[in-house]
């Protein structure tokens, strides 16, 4: 089969054929329809090889769907032809944060050598791919692959960082989301979907600033050394009660912490490598910071409601397989609006 793989520390990944996988028992045999292309792939083929984490070459893909197209030995409860998404975060399924659902956080996947596809394990940008277990599956239940494959990261990764400040954002309050590309339009989305407050978008070209205001943002800012001053005037001089980082660089972390509130939370999901000094006088009083990963198996199940029920929309920009390494290429120059899915 064909798969898209990182093959060597630094050098642009490869369209190669491979053979194709048999699902070991309890696994599960998928035929891709639609992987999604994070711009956390951009920042592992970033690395250096010193401390490098996977093995390579490393299928990329930790966004999947597709349909069931052979099942490993004792596997039950899930039918071959089955149209499925892929819970991406795999962890143990025995500790106490699997047990509830929040295997993002497993205890026990570091020590067990469990890492998700395309992150470790084989990923989901080609034609088959192998998942270890089936309840990583969730039935898609009508949704369009290809619409709906993002949201197995850039819908639940934005997902649980807003549903933990949701309590902060009642009528009055103001939402910034820094960032509005794959995980951030979908945050825009999740936030006018689930709270009432303002929501101010920030980016850096016209074109990701005109998605924002398209999927619903209130205010749509130009994301400079300014930007936070912006803020402050549209929040009467308060600042926001929540603020979403989707870029977690230098610039922008600093930014966001700019931009908070009196008892705000600022939650950096980006992974730019940025910090934000957290200590008495360096925020304003009782501000939380928080840098999650992923979400839980019960909040992606919520997300396909959202979707389902009309609640979000992403917007999608398709390649098939042999065009994958340019799908990369642009969103590492910033020239993919929405998200880039591969259809294998
Ligand atoms: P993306 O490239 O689709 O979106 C990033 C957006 O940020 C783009 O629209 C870009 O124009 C914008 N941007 C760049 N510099 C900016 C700046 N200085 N100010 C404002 N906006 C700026 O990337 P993505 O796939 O949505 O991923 C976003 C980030 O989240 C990445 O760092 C990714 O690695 C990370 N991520 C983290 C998790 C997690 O669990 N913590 C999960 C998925 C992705
Ligand atoms: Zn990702
Ligand atoms: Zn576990």
């Amino acid at each position: 089969m064909k798969a898209l793989q990182y093959r060597e520390i630094g050098a642009a990944p490869e369209v190669v054929e491979v053979p194709t996988p048999e699902p070991r028992p309890g696994e599960v045999l998928l035929k891709v329809t639609a992987a999604g292309v994070c711009h956390s792939d951009i920042a592992v083929m970033s690395w250096p090889a010193e401390g490098f984490p996977y093995k390579l070459p490393l299928t990329l893909g930790h966004e999947g769907a597709g349909t069931v197209a052979a099942l490993g030995d004792g596997v039950a409860g899930v039918e071959i032809g089955e149209p499925v998404a892929v819970y991406g975060p795999w962890g143990c399924g025995r500790c106490i944060k699997c047990a509830a659902g929040a295997e993002n956080y497993c205890e026990r996947a570091a020590e067990l050598g469990i890492n998700p596809p395309g992150l470790g394990a084989p990923g989901a940008i080609a034609e088959y791919l192998v998942v270890d277990d089936a309840r990583h599956l969730v039935p898609l239940g009508g949704l369009d692959p290809v619409q709906t494959v993002p949201l197995t990261d850039a819908g639940l990764t934005p997902y649980h960082a807003v549903k933990r400040s949701l309590p902060k954002l009642g009528p009055g309050s103001t939402a910034v989301v820094i960032g509005t590309g794959g995980l951030g339009h979908v945050a825009v989305q999740l936030l006018r979907a689930l709270t009432a407050a303002k929501v101010v978008a920030l980016d850096v070209t016209e074109e990701k600033l005109d998605l924002a205001r398209k999927v619903g943002a209130h205010e749509a800012v130009l994301s400079d050394a300014e930007a936070a001053g912006r803020v402050r005037e549209l929040t009467g001089g308060i600042g926001a009660q929540a603020v979403f980082d989707f870029v977690g660089a230098g610039p922008t972390v600093a930014t966001a912490g700019a931009c908070a509130a009196v008892e705000a939370d600022v939650t950096i999901v980006g992974i730019g490598g940025g910090t934000l000094p957290v200590g008495f006088g360096a925020l304003p009083f009782e501000v939380s910071v928080k840098a999650p990963y992923w979400g839980t198996r019960e909040e992606l199940i919520e997300v396909f409601d959202l979707a389902r029920d009309g609640f979000i929309d992403v917007h999608v920009e398709t390649f098939s397989l042999d065009e994958a390494p340019e799908a990369y290429e642009r969103l590492h120059a910033g020239r993919i609006n929405g998200r880039a899915v591969i259809l294998p």
